[in-house]
């Protein structure tokens, strides 16, 4: 039986080794002696009251459970993530414990057999933001009750950002302010905070120039920025990591690759498994590969150059618009992770995402193109030989295609400028007749080695 355990503790640490410790009730989101971005610290020693197979067993036990609020994928590691916060205070959609794809077809298609897709795009908005969301907005929950004077939430975002805030606002009756950049957002994208009732402020900006704005904006105490520069996020989306461990029945995949932007959510998914490694649940890390958009690629550029330098450049349009950043708020962080995980950046270009994209589709998949990027990714890293086709792979898929429904639509009628769409399939438009039917279907074919194919 598992013994007493005492509630645990968290605080905000500078990352640049200073010292400097804020509490996370606290309205900061920079060291104030030397400027670094803080992050959330634990007290280690309380949390080795349990051992490695009880943190199991616990986190095992609490999937699908009904006692709030540990049955969201999250709040199962409470004590991990934030035992600062009250259960009552938790505002959860039971977000995480998403589907780890076995990708068996596209797998097979690379040379590859152990190719798995974690799907953290089936979620409440549809996107992996839910995870880090649900650990600020609870916290923010718990200040309002405690009777802090904040009077809304705000942040910038390329779109997931925004419908993730917007959502989890509205769940626990708190205001929320979105910033976004005018067209460059999908309209899916757009329509989550306008229908959650969020004030949404469109700016003839990129996301850069709303992350400025909305960094002065929140100089004001009483609007708390919930970017991820505010490592509350991170704290959440750092479960991804340990889920697929925990999905492999505690097993560490070789790789693990993942789209990137502002460089929070690499920093996350390290953080998580950094921490399992210390409280002895694994005894090794897997490599990490950052994948970019080329037309939006500082952390590739600096990977380039061994981390020696970093040029922050606006982005041009890509169809990965939740990764068009061109100056990421976390470069700082992300650096130490990759290098920590002997880590490596990759780059794709449009079409070979959106070629990508519509190729995993066809073996069952419904890929966003930040995933396009992130298998793009995989494709010339198997190529370069960095990933070996023995090698167990995760790719995290960050948001669901549904959310870009104009891209797929666009794709398959090969109207993306530029890109030859080599997996086009529009609709056929025939007569009315059951003969043209039948003509149009009669080369079709199954086998039972798993071939499909339309004949000739
Ligand atoms: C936010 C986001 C990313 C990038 O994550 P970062 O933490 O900014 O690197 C990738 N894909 C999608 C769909 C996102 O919403
Ligand atoms: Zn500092």
């Amino acid at each position: 039986m598992m013994q007493e355990y005492t509630q645990g503790n968290c605080w905000y640490e500078c990352i640049r080794g200073c010292g400097k410790r804020y509490s996370i009730f606290d309205v900061v989101y920079h060291c104030e002696d030397c400027g670094g971005l803080l992050e959330v610290k634990h007290d280690l020693d309380i949390l080795r009251q349990r051992s490695a197979s009880e943190w199991k067993a616990a986190f095992n036990q609490r999937i699908f459970s009904t006692a709030w609020p540990y049955g969201s994928g999250v709040w199962g590691k409470k004590e991990w993530i934030c035992p600062l916060v009250a259960d009552d205070n938790i505002v959860s959609t039971y977000e995480g414990n998403s589907n780890l794809f076995w990708a068996q077809r596209f797998g097979k298609e690379l040379g590859m057999d152990d190719l798995w897709i974690k799907l953290c795009g089936n979620s409440h908005t549809g996107s992996f933001k839910d995870l880090g969301m649900t650990v600020l907005v609870s916290v923010v929950n718990q200040m309002i009750r405690d009777g802090q004077p904040l009077r809304a939430i705000a942040c910038a975002s390329t779109g997931d950002t925004s419908a993730a805030l917007a959502a989890y606002g509205a769940a626990a009756g708190i205001p929320t302010v979105i910033l976004l950049p005018k067209a460059k957002v999908s309209t899916a994208q757009l329509i989550q905070p306008i229908a959650n009732g969020a004030t949404v402020l469109s700016l003839d900006t990129d996301f850069d120039g709303c992350m400025a704005i909305v960094q002065q904006l929140t100089q004001d105490p009483s609007i708390y920025l919930a970017n991820s520069l505010n490592s509350l996020r991170i704290e959440g989306q750092k479960t991804v990591g340990i889920e697929i461990v925990q999905q492999f029945d505690w097993e560490v995949p070789d790789w693990i690759i993942l789209p990137s932007g502002n460089l929070g959510n690499v920093r996350a998914l390290g953080n998580g498994l950094l921490m399992m490694k210390e409280l002895g649940l694994i005894n090794r890390l897997p490599r990490i590969a950052c994948a970019q958009a080329e037309n939006a690629n500082p952390l590739y550029r600096s990977y380039l150059s061994g981390f020696k330098e970093f040029e922050p450049a606006p982005a041009k349009k890509t169809l990965a618009s939740a990764i068009q950043i061109g100056n990421p708020v976390s470069y700082e962080r992300a650096r130490q992770t990759l290098i920590d995980f002997d880590g490596v950046v990759e780059q794709a270009s449009e079409a070979e995402l959106a070629n990508t994209c519509a190729q995993a589709d066809r073996t069952g998949l419904y890929c966003c193109p930040h995933t396009g990027v992130a298998l793009a990714s995989l494709k010339k890293l198997l190529l370069k030989g960095v990933i070996k086709p023995t090698e167990r792979v995760v790719v995290i898929s960050t948001a669901h295609g549904l959310k870009f429904s104009q891209f797929k639509v666009d794709y398959h009628h090969n109207q993306l400028a530029g890109i030859d769409a080599v997996y086009a399939n529009p609709p056929q438009e025939l007569p009315a007749t059951y003969a043209a039917v039948q003509a149009a279907i009669k080369n079709l074919y199954s086998s039972p080695s798993g071939e499909v194919g339309r004949g000739l």
